[in-house]
């Protein structure tokens, strides 16, 4: 299976948010958008990477189904 990769975005803007890599960012914490300044709840950006994450990972999971079915064919 190929990797994927979740990016976290803005709750307001939708702008990709640019964390900064040295900080390890912990739950309570606050990522400020570089678009619009919002601050952004880690706790929420984490839960909607977690859903985005699951739908990729099941997209990909019926991807390879049909590549195992098209090898039978
Ligand atoms: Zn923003």
């Amino acid at each position: 299976m190929e990797d994927f990769t979740v990016s976290l975005t803005c709750l307001f803007c939708d702008a990709v948010l640019e964390g900064d890599t040295s900080i390890e960012y912990k739950s309570g914490d606050f990522i400020k958008c570089q678009n619009c300044e919002a601050e952004n709840d880690y706790d929420s950006l984490i839960e909607i990477a977690k859903n985005k994450g699951i739908e990729i990972a099941k997209l990909n999971v019926e991807n390879e189904i049909k590549n195992i079915f098209k090898k039978f064919r």
